[in-house]
């Protein structure tokens, strides 16, 4: 080994007190769920982790029929003062179990442990803590005195953030006084099944929340279900479009929170060293499996081939591999489906004329991995500059004027974040307005807080989550 190579730094497996078979959870017990049983896969081996028992239409009946019971009997009579309990012993238990949870996240999703470490599991209970703060307070919420909740809310959540877009969706959820029926992605059901443990061992009354292991027809039963007051929803734009179209006409509430193709924007006079870190953080973050990734690159003409150079030496840097390893900053890409298609979106890029490069970093020949790529010479009518590639993949693209940054960086039907790199702060202020983003950093990226409203515009959906904001969408105000 060479004096500034990495010895291997693996966190224990172990910790994640990984079972053979897990099963949907319903009305406060688990429950053989009459679906197909599924698989999930570490992808960083490929293994089979874990058998998972999946639901079927009947038991998502059964557990919209646990969660209006539990709703109308116990969790809306309850006042705000004792919900509030809940969430915060539920806040506690995940910082309890938290090393288990992070662990377990890593086999079944593939993302770095420093992350689920560090970021994933954190926020997760910073979610909770923060709305059970909210729990005895909504009548000073500026929605009226006693602002009432829903009812049942459907949840259906994707796999890149999987404990982290559950606490996102739970939390407000049962602070506001509904109750849960919620599906996790196909890919990466495990972290939610330990969180419906951490709900008995929390107490919580039987049927508040219901957890459905399952695929794509289970979200939409869910979804469809009549006796369901509101739907949550997180992944592509595709199915996002296929819901509301379910839920048009009906009395559903729906919030939808979609994909991105995040600007990030970086002007002449930004500090480089540290804008070229927020680069690396906005794409490379999670395998840039993230909806408000900083997915195209805006950089100032001036200063673009200074950008570039710094940018591929630090990402040559990165660590691709085993995400179980403490030193490792790139993990593994979530299955097999979505290699495949961010291979097929960067042959695209190849295709179109685009300048590939690829780090240098040796790549596991098992698993699913992709080594962090960044495109120059990137034109807006490329695939590249327009879809969603949900990968490490950076688009970079330059302009000359701030109008020509704006112009580009809302030249998509998408908007849910961006990013701008200035020492000005008229500037910031300038652009800010400018930009059609949700969610707008300025000399940082991809920062989350559970008291900062997080949503879209246009293809990137509607609805907040987060804050005061977040708190709206499962009242009725
Ligand atoms: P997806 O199909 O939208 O999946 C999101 C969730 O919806 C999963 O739980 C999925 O179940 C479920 N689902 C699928 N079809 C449904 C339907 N007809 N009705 C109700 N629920 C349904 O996303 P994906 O297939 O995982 O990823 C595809 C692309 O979406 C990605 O490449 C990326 O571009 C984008 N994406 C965005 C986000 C985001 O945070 N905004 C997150 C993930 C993906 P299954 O797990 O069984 O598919
Ligand atoms: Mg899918």
């Amino acid at each position: 080994m060479g004096i500034f190579e990495y010895a291997p730094a693996p966190e224990s497996r172990a910790l994640a007190n990984l079972k053979d078979h897990y099963r949907p959870f319903i009305g406060g017990e688990f429950v053989d769920g009459s679906g197909e049983p599924l698989k999930t896969v570490n992808p960083a081996t490929e293994e089979i982790l874990a058998e998972v028992g999946t639901a079927s239409v009947s038991d998502v009946d059964t557990a919209v029929k646990a969660a209006r019971k539990a709703y109308t009997s116990v969790w809306s009579k309850m006042p705000g003062t004792e919900r509030a309990k809940y969430l915060f012993r539920i806040a506690r238990l995940i910082q309890e179990r938290s090393r288990e949870l992070a662990v377990l996240e890593s086999l079944d999703n593939g993302k770095p442990i420093k992350e689920s470490r560090d970021s994933d599991v954190p926020t997760a209970a910073a979610h909770f803590f923060y709305h059970a703060g909210w729990a005895d307070k909504l009548d000073y919420a500026g929605y009226g005195p006693d602002p009432k909740p829903l009812g049942v809310a459907g949840q259906v959540i994707p796999w890149n953030f999987p404990l982290l877009m559950l606490a996102w969706k739970i939390a407000p959820a049962l602070a506001t006084g509904n109750t849960v029926v919620l599906k996790p992605a196909e890919t990466t059901p495990l972290t939610a099944l330990v969180f419906a443990e951490i709900c008995q061992q929390a107490e919580l009354p039987p049927g508040v929340v219901n957890i459905l292991p399952g695929a794509g027809d289970i979200g939409a039963s869910i979804v469809e279900h009549a006796d369901v007051d509101k739907i949550a929803f997180t992944g592509s734009t595709e199915v996002g479009k296929l819901i509301q179209r379910t839920v048009a006409g009906t009395r559903k509430k729906l919030t939808l929170e979609l994909g991105g193709k995040a600007a990030n924007v970086v002007f002449d006079d930004a500090p480089l060293d540290q804008a070229v870190e927020g680069i690396v953080n906005g794409i490379f973050f999670n395998q840039g499996h993230v909806c408000c990734a900083g997915s195209r690159l805006l950089v100032q003409e001036s200063v673009a081939e200074e950008v570039l150079e710094k940018l591929r030496y630090r990402v040559s840097t990165l660590r691709l591999g085993d995400p179980l390893d403490k030193n490792t900053d790139i993990g593994a890409i979530n299955s097999a489906e979505q290699l495949a298609k961010i291979r097929g979106l960067v042959e695209s890029g190849d295709d179109e004329g685009a300048q590939r490069w690829t780090s240098p970093c040796p790549v596991p020949e098992r698993g699913f991995f992709f080594a962090p790529t960044v495109f120059s010479e990137v034109h807006q009518s490329m695939r590249i500059a327009r879809e969603e590639i949900f990968g490490p993949v950076l688009s970079v693209l330059t302009f000359r004027t701030p109008e020509e940054a704006v112009a580009k960086a809302n030249n998509t039907p998408y908007g849910l974040s961006a990013g701008i790199w200035t020492e000005k702060g008229s500037r910031i202020l300038w652009m800010a307005n400018q930009l059609r983003a949700g969610v707008v950093w300025a000399n940082t990226f991809n920062r989350f807080d559970p008291a900062a409203p997080f949503g879209g515009y246009q293809e990137s959906g509607f609805g907040r989550e987060g804050g005061r904001a977040g708190l709206e969408a499962y009242l009725d105000v």
